[in-house]
């Protein structure tokens, strides 16, 4: 391997948990203290192989479906969202549920709820088969179209061209999204566009931070699970943004030497499902191998909270 002279890591900030995810853990942790293991959870309550093992130690059970759950237990709602249809099998299973989707999430469900109600054609740009895309359609089967991205948009169809909506999944790539909007506009001019984004702020900073380092490293690292849309959009960001090479990584274990042939500059960060403790381990990683000069990326400062869902809430004050 030849030896570059300055070696250097490019830490991106914001990086990692998001408020959306924080909440989410924390409410299994409270939720297994509360009523003791086990706790069932319905999907991964975030998409992070790591959490889910760690929540699995303490008590956590992950089920596909919410039939899964046995009679008379708890079942959480992971941060993604779930369509009403999945609130009613809960009921009549006679489960007890706590809704941990994250309330940017819910704020999407309302808009096609309310644009549905108005009788709205409701385009909703996100990727097919991801676990928010399912609970948003769910809202409003009947009005919503899933457009995968602007090769999708010339095969949308709806009922009435002056009366179309778009919404977005809250994790897709910014610019990406924008294509897709422009696209949809050449096809319908009266689109009409959220009252905000749907794409979400972690989303957003995550990507901006990433955009601003990656011009500058040969090589950008993301710390993520493959099934997490906002990690997989950051290593796409990166590329984009002029890195010569970019892998998603879970843990430091699955980095690779080779990657770091030629390279001098090498930038990290990590998606919003992303507990630091992964980050730290590939920073060690880098030091390992003379990549121990470490400078922080700051795209903005982030200081948003969630109050846990409203169900664990009460019983936290019950006990209080
Ligand atoms: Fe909520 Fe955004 Fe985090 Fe998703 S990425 S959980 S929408 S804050």
């Amino acid at each position: 391997m030849t030896t570059p002279t300055a070696r250097k890591v490019l830490l991106a900030a914001p990086r990692g948990y998001c408020a959306g995810v924080d909440r989410a853990v924390i409410a299994v942790e409270k939720a297994l203290e509360q009523y003791g293991a086990p706790v069932y959870v319905r999907h991964e309550i975030v998409h992070n192989k790591y959490v889910v093992k760690t929540l699995e130690k303490k008590g956590a059970i992950f089920v596909e479906e919410t039939a899964e759950v046995p009679e008379g237990n708890i079942v959480i709602f992971s941060a993604h969202g779930v369509a009403p249809v999945v609130h009613e099998e809960a009921a009549r299973g006679r489960l007890a549920t706590i809704d941990a989707t994250c309330p940017l999430v819910t704020k999407v469900h309302k808009e096609a709820v309310r644009f549905a109600k108005e009788d709205y054609d409701i385009l909703l740009i996100g990727h097919e088969g991801h676990e928010e895309v399912i609970g948003t359609s769910g809202e409003a089967p009947d009005h919503i179209t899933l457009v995968d991205g602007p090769e999708d948009v010339a095969n949308v169809e709806v009922r009435d061209e002056s009366k179309v909506v778009w919404l977005s999944q809250t994790t897709l790539s910014v610019d990406e999204t924008m294509e897709t909007v422009d696209a949809l506009k050449g096809r319908f001019p009266n689109l009409l566009s959220p009252p905000s984004d749907d794409i979400c702020y972690a989303t957003q900073n995550r990507q901006t931070a990433v955009k601003q380092m990656g011009a500058d490293a040969d090589l950008v690292i993301v710390v993520g699970s493959k099934n997490s849309s906002n990690s997989v959009r950051l290593v796409e960001v990166a590329l984009g943004a002029g890195a010569r090479d970019a892998h998603l990584v879970d843990y430091a274990e699955e980095l690779d030497e080779a990657w770091l042939e030629g390279v001098s500059t090498v930038g990290v960060t990590s998606g919003a499902s992303v507990p630091e403790i992964l980050v730290e381990g590939v920073l060690e990683w880098l030091a390992q191998r003379g990549f121990a000069d470490v400078e922080v990326i700051t795209a903005a400062e982030e200081s948003i909270t969630f109050s846990l869902p409203k169900e664990l809430r009460r019983d936290l004050r019950a006990e209080a």
